[in-house]
């Protein structure tokens, strides 16, 4: 097959990952610039130019698409999928992934544990928004946060009603959430490609830190799911509509509870923790798969 990864820098563990995997298993792969592909939105004939040459079609693609750049990103991924190529992740979802409001209420309707959360516009109805999470210590977010970056903790309701209001005056939309005390730093990353969970590491934040992310230091291990949490991951990634995706579940006191889905999830951390060919398995799941127009919504909507 002739497969065409969408990443800003072949040099990413995840790129070369993959790059290796489809080459290893006989396929052509090329990896593109997201930024430097460019469309010609042509009647009948899209078609993606790269360098000053027009691409000959793919069979598959595969989005590594980073969260600064998801709409020109999201953008070119439709182009392919005009074109009939195979995209891992479709547009539709990759865009819906990023936007966590729209993905929790996606997952709420679906009846998948979540922390509770609310979302609210006025100052008048900060005081019950703070109560209907249950109350301090609780947790803002910023609703395109990245790598722990726009997730504060405010231990009292004092402190969250300033922190609220100060996103207020900044025009940051955010929403609150309730602090999952109990997962004592903790996360689960379950890796779901298809219907299912490939691999699954604990993420541990370092000393004095509640938020796990490895790039805030957290450190990851090999953890063994019970099956309700591979349940609820691999049902948040059918909703979400993600073939390959990074489900982030916290041990709550109310079961597993989902915080986010991520749709280009790293390679690097969860291959080290497991020792698993995660790399390997996405191309196996594409030579499943593959085929022209075999997209959901072949980039529509
Ligand atoms: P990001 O997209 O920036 O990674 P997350 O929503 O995944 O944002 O939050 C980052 C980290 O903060 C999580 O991995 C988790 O360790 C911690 N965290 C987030 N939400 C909660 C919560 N409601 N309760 C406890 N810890 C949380
Ligand atoms: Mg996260």
């Amino acid at each position: 097959m002739r497969i065409a990864i969408l990443s800003r820098n072949k040099r990413l563990y995840s790129t070369r990952r993959l790059v290796e995997a489809a080459t290893q298993r006989g396929h052509e792969v090329l990896v593109l610039d997201t930024l430097k592909c460019y469309m010609d939105i042509a009647s009948m004939r899209p078609s993606v130019h790269y360098k000053g040459e027009q691409l000959e079609p793919f069979d598959a693609v595969i989005p590594r698409i980073g969260a600064s750049i998801t709409f020109y990103g999201a953008a070119v991924l439709r182009q392919f999928e005009m074109m009939g190529a195979y995209p891992v992740n479709e547009s539709v979802a990759l865009t819906r992934s990023r936007d966590k409001l729209r993905s929790l209420q996606i997952l709420a309707r679906a009846g998948i544990g979540l922390p509770l959360t609310g979302f609210a516009n006025s100052p008048d109805s900060t005081k019950d928004l703070i109560k209907l999470v249950g109350g301090a210590p609780l947790v803002v977010k910023l609703l395109f946060g990245t790598q722990g970056k726009g997730v504060v903790l405010a231990e009292t309701s004092k402190a969250a009603e300033s922190l609220i209001e100060v996103f207020r005056e900044l025009d940051a939309n955010f929403l609150v959430q309730e602090f999952i005390k109990e997962a004592g730093g903790a996360d689960i990353r379950a890796f779901v490609i298809g219907e299912k969970v490939v691999a699954a590491m604990m993420r541990q934040a370092k000393e004095g830190e509640f938020r796990s992310n490895l790039h805030r230091g957290g450190s990851a291990s090999l953890v063994r799911l019970t099956p309700e949490e591979r349940s609820t991951a691999v049902r948040a990634a059918r909703k979400m509509g993600l073939n390959v995706s990074g489900v982030d579940l916290l041990r709550s006191n109310h079961g597993p509870v989902v915080m986010e889905v991520n749709s280009s999830p790293g390679l690097q951390g969860i291959e080290e923790a497991t020792g698993k060919d995660v790399a390997s398995l996405i191309i196996q799941f594409i030579e499943k798969n593959a085929k022209p127009y075999a997209s959901r919504t072949r980039g529509q909507g």
